[in-house]
């Protein structure tokens, strides 16, 4: 290796024949990996526009995991030749589908982008002081923050009915008024492929993408932060 290697990292994956490098790009890129999108960061090989998230360059082949604390995840990776079709599973987190490389509960039909593994399981947040957020699966509530529904997974309080989507947790609070609340979910404009179901990101603002929303949540657990205090 010459000297460029003390400073820049580099990795072999087994999704790739060639080294990849971490690199940091602006652009918004699509990883070969778990085949979500993603921005900034990066592990590429420049000759074959080959991407993958940094998660997704090492994630385990087995992952305890706090969304399903009965058994460990085991990494599953679809056929090379089907890895850019939708396997017809979806993330029982974030409802989008799953193609590529994922986790998998086979014994329980729990399954996950790799990312998605990787949200907090708990967060503070000011909207409600009183108690920790806990991440849980659910039925379709409103959520606090925006009004709209919360259909899976989201950030809650059992005892108090408080719902959050994990994007709203990155917003600033605003009051929500009755009517807002009583108005019906509709699903937003899909510009990927179709989702049977509404996926787990507010309607109303352009979709912040997972990898951005974990990193965000995950930096401000690890500063002890009360989010919506801005
Ligand atoms: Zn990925
Ligand atoms: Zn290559
Ligand atoms: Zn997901
Ligand atoms: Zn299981
Ligand atoms: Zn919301
Ligand atoms: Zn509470």
């Amino acid at each position: 290796m010459g000297s460029a290697a003390e400073t820049t990292r580099s990795l072999h994956h087994v999704l790739h024949d060639h080294v990849l490098v971490e690199v940091f790009l602006p652009q918004e890129f699509r990883c070969n990996g778990c085949r979500t999108l993603g921005i900034g960061l990066r592990y590429r090989c420049h000759g074959c526009d080959f991407d993958l998230h940094l998660y997704c360059s090492t994630c385990p082949m087995t992952l305890p995991c706090h969304m399903h604390s009965d058994h460990p995840l085991s990494l599953l990776r679809q056929p090379q030749g089907l890895m850019m079709q939708g396997n017809g599973r979806l993330c029982n987190v974030c409802r989008d589908s799953l193609q590529g490389i994922f986790y998998a509960c086979p014994l329980c039909d729990f399954d996950a982008h790799p990312i998605c593994t990787q949200l907090p399981s708990t967060v503070k947040h000011a909207v409600h002081p009183q108690h920790i957020l806990s991440l849980q699966p659910g039925g379709p509530n409103n959520c606090s923050i925006c009004g709209f529904a919360c259909n899976y997974w989201r950030y809650g309080c059992a005892y108090c009915h408080v719902h959050l989507h994990f994007e709203c947790v990155l917003r600033p609070p605003r009051p929500i008024g009755l009517s807002q609340l009583q108005q019906p979910y509709h699903a937003p404009p899909l510009l990927f492929p179709l989702p049977p179901r509404p996926p787990y990101y507010p309607p109303e603002s352009p979709r912040m993408r997972m990898p951005a929303v974990v990193d965000r949540l995950k930096a401000g657990v690890q500063a002890g932060e009360v989010f919506g205090n801005s």
